[in-house]
């Protein structure tokens, strides 16, 4: 039923009318994948009035901005303030939407594509899905729905998403259908080989000694997270400083922290400009982080989850470990 509202949204407010994308606040791949792929599609409908927006700095990592259709997406405030349509993607809470998640009020109709357990469905159509590996997943399905065919540029997007969400095809949400839909992507010529290479081997070399500085001070506390093990490490403003690298540049540094064999738990604290600290949790299995996360202010899956932590690091491990 769901699908069918989905359907008749689009269909009623996307030819004609003012639609408007939103994805989460420091999109990932999934989210600005998603969003794009998505509005491709719409165009294609022949839709004109669509949009894509997301908040804070119109800023994405270096490895996602090659995107097809990113350099049409509009900052938060030339997003249309009474949109026909609103239909955000990934996107786990209006809190994740800043400021747009004020058009919830304005829009006619608002359609919420995501996969995180959390989400409460806050959309007047709300398809939330927490088995599906990535919000690309619930983007494929309502293109094809409409009838949008696949071309290289939707399908590039698509797989980006897929291919981020589910850690190059690795995590537990992967899937017989999450191969058969990169089968399709790839059929409809997507080239993995050129996508890899762009989002996962595109660091800069100064992030690289960035990275190296940061993990230089990981700790290892074997007998925390149930005993399951946690290894943490934090990055400061001056380290990027030092490097002369962006904030986003940190976004992967979570995996070659969580590849420690001797910990269930991994966490990343990256101070931010107001003295704050973005923090990202993951899991292998023993521990659901998204728990974690919650208590904490935050959110995400079961395993991966981040929140905004307060205090000095070691205050901000401390209330982690009390919530392991
Ligand atoms: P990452 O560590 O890659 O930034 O985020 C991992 C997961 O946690 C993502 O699914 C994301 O949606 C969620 N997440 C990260 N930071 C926050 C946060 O501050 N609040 C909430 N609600 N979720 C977050
Ligand atoms: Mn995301
Ligand atoms: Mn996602």
């Amino acid at each position: 039923a769901a699908w069918s509202a989905a359907v008749e949204a689009v269909r009623t407010h996307a030819p004609a009318g003012r639609v408007l994308l939103a994805c989460h606040v420091n999109p990932d791949g999934d989210a600005l994948g998603s969003m794009l792929a998505l509005a491709a599609g719409l165009r294609r409908l022949g839709a004109t009035g669509v949009q894509a927006s997301f908040p804070g700095p119109l800023e994405v990592p270096g490895s996602l901005a090659w995107l097809p259709g990113l350099d049409a997406v509009v900052p938060e405030d030339e997003a249309w303030p009474d949109p026909d349509l609103l239909v955000t993607l990934d996107a786990a809470s209006p809190s994740r939407l800043g400021a747009l998640a004020g058009r919830f009020a304005t829009a006619r109709a608002s359609v919420v594509l995501d996969h995180h357990a959390s989400n409460p469905g806050f959309g007047t159509v709300s398809l939330v899905d927490p088995d599906a590996a990535a919000t690309s997943v619930l983007v494929e399905e309502l293109l094809a729905r409409l009838g949008v065919p696949l071309d290289p540029e939707i399908a590039e997007c698509l797989y980006v998403a897929l291919v981020t969400d589910t850690g190059s095809f690795r995590f537990d949400l992967t899937t017989p259908a999450v191969h058969e839909m990169a089968a399709r992507l790839l059929r409809a010529g997507v080239r993995p080989a050129d996508v890899s290479r762009r989002v996962f081997d595109s660091r800069p070399f100064g992030a690289v000694r960035l990275f190296a500085d940061v993990l230089s001070r990981a700790r290892l506390e074997p007998e925390a997270a149930g005993g399951g093990g946690l290894v943490w490490t934090y990055a400061l403003l001056a380290d990027l400083a030092a490097h002369g690298q962006r904030p986003h540049v940190l976004d992967a540094l979570i995996d070659p922290v969580r590849a420690t064999a001797e910990a269930d738990v991994a966490c990343v604290l990256k101070e931010a400009a107001d003295g704050s600290w973005n923090v990202s949790m993951r899991s292998k299995g023993g521990a659901d982080v998204s728990r974690v996360a919650g208590a904490l202010g935050g959110g995400g899956h079961r395993l991966a989850a981040g929140f905004t932590g307060h205090g000095t690091a070691d205050e901000v491990m401390a209330a982690i470990r009390a919530q392991l």
